[in-house]
């Protein structure tokens, strides 16, 4: 009885906030589920080898920004968020965003999911703006980071990620920019450092 309860409330944590979530439908082809399994994480420097290998076996479209957000739950992971997306949210293609980076609460702190959006190259539906929909990578940080800050791991992987995305797809540093950047919300929350963020990018 305690059990049920608790996942109950659990279920609750998540979706309520996702419903002021941040994202807006685009129709495209069949989803694909091609998320990815979990790797150990490693708090200090996290360098997740399954990611880039997964990761390089995309040639990507033209991409020109990377827009962070946070997912304004307490818990989350590609399969929860995505399932979310597509059955409440009914987007055929489902996890709006195209990267996830978990906190401990249904991924690993710090783990680099890839959504099935960046391996069939296709628009995200997480910006609630045209442009940044159909330009802008999405990566969202498990979490209300308007309540807590990110851990360490996740600020790390999400480093990782921005240089790489960076790097493979030409995107300038001036274009890393946040959801509230493009849209009148409170995502990534007051609590994500981004200034840290940008000052460790190359
Ligand atoms: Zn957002």
């Amino acid at each position: 009885m305690i059990k049920l309860e608790s996942s109950k409330l659990k279920l609750l944590l998540l979706i309520f906030p996702l419903l002021y979530g941040c994202s807006t439908p685009v129709t495209r082809q069949p989803l694909k589920s091609t998320y990815l399994t979990p790797v150990a994480p490693k708090p200090a420097i996290f360098i997740p080898n399954a990611v880039q290998s997964e990761l390089d076996r995309f040639k990507p479209r033209y991409w020109k920004y990377i827009v962070i957000h946070h997912s304004a739950s307490n818990a989350g992971n590609a399969t929860s968020i995505g399932k979310y997306h597509k059955e409440v949210r009914g987007w055929e293609n489902g996890l709006g965003y195209h990267f996830l980076i978990g906190n401990g609460n249904g991924a690993r702190d710090g783990q680099i999911e890839v959504g099935n959006r960046w391996n069939d190259q296709i628009d995200g539906a997480h910006a609630g703006n045209g442009e940044y929909n159909k330009y802008g990578i999405g990566i969202c940080l498990v979490g209300n980071f308007e309540n807590r800050h990110p851990t360490d791991s996740q600020i790390s992987s999400l480093v990782y990620l921005v240089n790489y995305l960076q790097r493979r797809c030409n995107i300038s540093k001036e274009n890393i920019i946040k959801h509230c950047n493009v849209r009148k919300t409170v995502c990534p929350g007051n609590h994500f450092p981004y200034n840290k963020v940008l000052a460790r990018l190359r």
